[in-house]
């Protein structure tokens, strides 16, 4: 157990504060009250849970009950926390603003006209709102990360396949991975410890048997995007803080190296390509048999209970797998990753890679009607996930009272590594 000191106080104040959810961050709550040593915490509504239903804020699942539990909760229960409750998300995890989901948007605890960033949405709002210390979320392309820069929070994806996807429902499974919120790295490295590792019911997990310990770790060299290019791909205030960042590191006798910033941009592409092939054919099985309000029901009013963005990914993923287009559109796409993990590892073996988490802080609620413009907010964030390596947002600075935060990402495996070196980076936040 880490040592979180004011548990038994903070338990029941979190639980009264979570009964008043004005900013629509939970969609169900535990009915029973923790014992006094236990550390609460909250999971993503697409983390399978036995005593709460998992509803990935989806019509089709409305008042669903996994018969069984995420690996991940339960290694988390076995040691000592305790699930306070489901939070919001985006459709199936499907979004940058947790405004998609059926249950409504998630508002941002630090101003309640924003968006708290997503998919994961509910999860780091409550974590900035100190309802819990840590949460679960999911991280395709970006989900945990970019809401944690939104609501100022750490948020870490750890290598995919260091621990186990078992009970979260698939998204683009070759990219899906449990993600850690908290307020400390302290609490990202004790909640990675506790749910990684080989697990029997996921074939593609895996113990890296990595024997590092918690500490502050100076990174040898820092790697960062083309910095002309970046200046129109952010806002000036986040770019400036960026430039800033860059001198405070390079005075502490730490190389700073330019790459190209043409794979940034390309990722966006390729992620989407790839995440519609992997959602049209996870999702199949919301036929409307198996689960869902099927009985009594025309085909028609089923297919209501998919939203837009859902129904988008599923028509677009059928698109790019289909015959004349396989070969060009997907093939393609699964080529490109294979180069981006070669580079992103190579680039790696030389040092960290530090990008803006996101291009600015939290937008305006319903600003964002075009999906284009939504999936914009990813480009900082997919070519990670592409290449499987780990990644972390370090909430970093302010802006007009909202918050916004750095990436910092390393190569595979090197999951706790990158956690010690966040500590030596996180000493010039702001
Ligand atoms: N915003 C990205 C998308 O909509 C990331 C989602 C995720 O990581 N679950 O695909």
């Amino acid at each position: 157990m880490f040592n979180y000191p004011e548990s038994s106080i903070t338990v029941f104040e979190s639980l009264d504060l979570a009964k008043k959810d004005k900013n629509n961050i939970f969609l169900s709550l535990s009915d029973s009250l923790p014992r006094e040593e236990q550390v609460p915490f909250a999971i993503k509504d697409n983390i399978c849970t036995i005593d709460l239903p998992t509803t990935c804020a989806s019509e089709i699942l409305k008042g669903y009950y996994s018969p069984y539990e995420a690996t991940v909760v339960k290694r988390l229960t076995k040691n000592g926390c305790f699930q306070l409750g489901k939070t919001n998300l985006d459709e199936f995890a499907m979004g940058a603003s947790t405004e998609t989901g059926c249950y409504g948007s998630c508002l941002n605890p630090w101003n309640p006209n924003k968006v708290c960033g997503g998919s994961s949405g509910g999860s780091a709002a409550a974590v900035a709102s100190g309802i819990v210390p840590f949460s679960l979320g999911s991280d395709t392309g970006g989900s945990v990360r970019q809401p944690a820069s939104f609501c100022g929070v750490f948020g870490f994806r750890p290598t995919w396949g260091r621990v186990s996807r078992y009970g979260l429902i698939s998204m683009a499974s070759s990219m899906d991975t449990v993600g850690i919120f908290s307020k400390t790295l302290e609490e990202t490295r004790w909640v990675f410890d506790t749910i990684k590792g080989f697990d029997r019911n996921d074939s593609t997990s895996y113990d890296a048997k990595k024997k590092v310990s918690f500490k502050e770790e100076k990174p040898k060299k820092i790697l960062v995007p083309n910095i002309e290019k970046l200046k129109s791909f952010t806002e000036s205030y986040v770019f400036d803080s960026f430039s800033n960042l860059l001198s405070e590191v390079s005075n502490e006798k730490v190389e700073i190296e330019e790459v190209d910033f043409d794979i940034f941009e390309n990722s966006l592409a390729v992620y989407y390509l790839i995440c519609y092939a992997e959602v049209s054919s996870n999702l199949a099985r919301f036929d409307g048999i198996r689960f869902g309000p099927s009985h009594n029901q025309d085909v028609a009013s089923w297919r209501k209970s998919f939203g837009q963005e859902v129904k988008r990914r599923i028509l677009m993923g059928c698109h790019v797998l289909s015959e004349g287009y396989r070969d060009s559109l997907y093939e393609k796409a699964i080529g490109l990753r294979g180069s981006f993990s070669s580079i992103l590892n190579n680039w790696a073996k030389e040092g960290l890679l530090l990008l803006p988490t996101t291009p600015s802080t939290a937008f305006d609620l319903n600003s964002k009607k075009d999906p284009l413009s939504m999936y914009q907010q990813d480009i900082f964030t997919t070519v990670s996930s592409l290449a499987g390596v780990p990644a972390i947002n370090i909430p970093w600075g302010k802006h007009n009272g909202l918050p916004y935060g750095f990436q910092l990402s390393a190569g595979a495996n090197d999951d706790e590594s990158l956690i010690n070196q966040s500590v030596w980076m996180n000493k010039f936040s702001k």
